[in-house]
């Protein structure tokens, strides 16, 4: 009862939905007698459910707490901690942004390396762009892969530098696939969003914050789409993404295997939830342990159908921002022996191609110079009926939004006032010039 209450106390001091992570524990509930008690306390993260456990995180008095009640749990340090030896063979934050380096020393005709900011502790947080052009800001089609927010969770990390490495190497041989992928769209990769949380091999950032429960969140009351009170790596995310035009994106991490495809706060479903389910099918249909799971049938879950999260980057980015993304999770085990890392790598190097490759299923369009700010409205046509997809608001000159496939009817309007109507076929084999941007004010 006394611990109860100074938790209670010790969890309240710290404001909602900005998870403090410094205890992580298993809790083997089948019955999710504990639960209610632990969701209960807004603070307290919940994370991996199935059907027998679930993980939770949160200060420090979190394992007394959880035995107090009585609740059958195990340290996930414990669980996650493979012999130090496996951990030792991964590299440093700091050879990381080498390799990164060396990558883009390798592949310069396609590829520039920038940082968006630095961690609480200083490290850089390093993005890969990689386009045709690299160092120019084209109108093409923007895609983002952004792994290892959770430090613990470092597979998604190494499968970023693969996949970098990969596309280059594919793009110097001529792979057509990868040449057509290239030339058409702004592809970035941010291989570690935690690089301080990798180092030491822990969930949270430097301050022990769970970077996915930190972004604004339009279920909850911290529904502002501003950085103030945030961890400097999610202010920096949101800078990033504001500085940009991303439509598509994915956030990997680890723990078990499946794409997790939005909303994750609420049970009320997103927009284009037949595209977002066949995106994250075709991610899944793949890659073994997704497309033959028996915990999610398909490999696919919804967030909210598996388990609520507040605050997490999927939901702030397609709701604040019009960038489509889901959250894979690429591993049974979030630190594996650093030797499965290129099996890793093969089974899901053909799903992350593709998924990257699908931006080109959709319709853009820039805005003229003297009036780079407006509104497109977007209705489908089918059998002869106009169906409003929606009112979508245009500012830095650029828009473009993933869609499903068929014809629709375009109405761009200015700030200035200037409209344009036209019809458009969205076709994922029919790539027009600059990855389907419209050349409505040529
Ligand atoms: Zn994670």
């Amino acid at each position: 009862m006394i611990l109860s209450t100074l938790f209670a106390l010790l969890i309240s001091s710290s404001f909602a939905h900005n998870g403090l992570v410094e205890e992580g524990f298993l809790v083997r509930d089948s019955n999710k007698i504990f639960l209610k008690h632990i969701q209960r306390h807004k603070d307290l993260v919940v994370d991996h459910m199935d059907k027998k456990s679930y993980e939770v995180y949160g200060p420090h008095g979190l394992g007394t707490w959880l035995e107090s009640m009585g609740a059958d749990i195990t340290d996930l340090a414990v669980i996650d901690g493979l012999d130090e030896k496996a951990a030792g063979d991964y590299p440093t934050p700091e050879e990381i942004s080498d390799q990164l380096l060396k990558l883009s020393q390798k592949f310069p005709n396609i590829m520039t390396l920038s940082s968006i900011g630095q961690t609480r502790e200083g490290r850089n947080l390093w993005v890969m762009k990689i386009s045709d052009n690299p160092t120019v800001d084209e109108v093409e089609p923007e895609v983002k892969y952004i792994a290892n927010m959770h430090g613990n969770e470092i597979v998604g990390r190494e499968l970023m530098l693969k996949l970098i490495e990969d596309i280059g190497n594919r793009y110097n041989a001529g792979d057509k696939d990868i040449i057509e992928l290239v030339d058409n769209t702004e592809v970035f990769i941010m291989p570690s969003m935690n690089p301080d949380g990798a180092l030491k091999r822990q969930r949270g950032n430097g301050a022990w914050k769970d970077l996915n429960r930190n972004f604004p969140d339009f279920s909850t009351q911290d529904n502002r789409d501003v950085p103030d009170g945030r961890e400097p790596e999610t202010k920096a995310v949101m800078a990033w993404q504001n500085s940009r035009n991303f439509s598509l994106s994915a956030n990997f991490h680890g723990g078990t295997k499946v794409v997790n495809y939005p909303w994750d706060t609420t049970r009320d479903p997103a927009p284009l939830t037949d595209l977002i389910v066949e995106l994250s099918g075709e991610y899944a249909s793949k890659v073994d342990g997704f497309f033959n799971s028996t915990e999610f049938p398909g490999g696919i879950v919804n967030g909210n159908a598996w388990y609520e999260v507040d605050g997490g980057m999927q939901d702030w980015s397609y709701y604040y921002h019009n960038d489509l993304q889901v959250t894979i999770e690429l591993s049974h085990t979030k630190w594996p022996p650093y030797s499965d890392i290129p099996q890793y790598y093969s089974e899901n190097a053909w799903s992350l191609v593709r998924f990257l490759k699908r931006i080109h299923q959709g319709l853009g369009v820039k805005l003229p110079d003297h009036s780079p700010s407006g509104k497109m409205t977007l209705y489908r046509l089918i059998n002869g009926q106009k169906q409003k997809i929606g009112d979508y608001k245009i500012s830095g000159g650029e828009f473009y939004k993933v869609l499903n496939q068929g014809v629709y009817e375009v109405i761009v309007t200015l700030d200035s006032g200037e409209t344009k109507t036209t019809r458009v076929d969205v076709n994922f084999d029919l790539l027009r010039p600059n990855g389907n941007f419209l050349s409505l004010w040529p």
